[in-house]
């Protein structure tokens, strides 16, 4: 099920490996998504050299970063954030950190990238990176910074779909980077593994609502540029989903219980096979347990 080096995306459905051209769809004068390496990257334009919110794949980071040295007329990535640390997001960790790159990211980014992950649910074994490719400018709470035309705001939103998911906000653009946090036409996925639930899903989609308004561009992990209505969607099918496995658990239901009990069946038409959302949305609950109104 897990193809080396890509896992498997972060939603429900596979996102197949690519060695196609890397899109641009731009986001104004200074600011584009690129796609088709991975996850999906944000560039920002900037005088010491362009910025990306994440890095695509290993395997599509040669394609990644040509493309930025083509759209910003620059060599290099001057400053380079992750939004978890997923493979997804990492790959072109080791490119810009041996470059001399400014590498940013929660400090359990940097503690997960720099140990081994057994993932049981991507079935495979994350091997920690090179101390190059490591995140070198690791931060707790939040942070801000200006690069080129944009003032950036950073934060991190606790456990969600991973414990060191982050938003990086271009408030001059508009434009929220959200990583993860927000799956098109699928459902997000905890990685309970690295302390991901669906709990602290639900509050970090608040967080982010909180955060833009009705002309935000928010950039999800993979797929197209989404706004505030698709955010709040989610949010709001996580918060029925989410009550619906509490009263569930509290039942004492096991995970196959809980598959056949189908608690998503009226939304997956939109999202597709909620087998691994399920799965995942129980193991986070159980290491949570004490967390859920009404178990003690
Ligand atoms: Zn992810």
């Amino acid at each position: 099920m897990a193809l080396a080096g890509t896992a498997l995306g972060c939603t429900s459905r596979l996102h197949a490996a690519t060695d196609t051209a890397v899109r641009v769809t731009a986001l104004g004068d200074s600011v584009a998504v690129l796609s088709g390496a991975g996850g999906n990257a944000t560039y920002v334009r900037g005088p010491t050299g362009p910025l990306l919110v994440d890095g695509g794949s290993a395997a599509g980071s040669s394609a990644l970063l040509a493309q930025v040295a083509r759209i910003s007329g620059q060599r290099g990535v001057s400053v380079l954030f992750n939004t978890h640390w997923h493979v997804d997001q990492t790959g072109s960790n080791l490119a810009v950190g041996k470059a001399g790159g400014r590498i940013i990211a929660h400090a359990n980014t940097r503690l997960w990238l720099n140990t081994t992950v057994d993932s049981t649910w991507q079935k495979q074994q994350f091997k920690p990176l090179p101390k190059a490719a490591l995140p070198n400018d690791t931060f707790y709470t939040s942070g801000a910074m200006q690069h080129g035309d944009q003032h950036i705001e950073y934060g991190h939103l606790l456990q969600a779909h991973t414990d060191g998911d982050i938003f990086v906000h271009l408030r001059d653009a508009n434009v929220l980077v959200v990583g993860d946090l927000l799956a098109v036409d699928a459902y997000p996925i905890c990685d309970y593994v690295t302390f991901g639930w669906i709990g602290g899903m639900v509050d970090a989609n608040k967080a982010l609502l909180a955060i833009c308004n009705a002309d935000t561009r928010i950039v999800p992990g993979q797929g197209p540029v989404q706004t505030r209505v698709d955010l709040q969607r989610q949010h709001d099918m996580l918060v029925i989903l989410r009550d619906r496995l509490y009263e569930l658990v509290k039942r004492g239901y096991s995970a196959d219980e809980l598959i056949a009990a189908k608690p998503t069946q009226d939304y997956d038409s939109r999202c597709g096979d909620p087998l691994l959302f399920i799965r995942n949305a129980a193991r986070g609950i159980a290491q949570h347990q004490r967390q859920i109104p009404g178990v003690v």
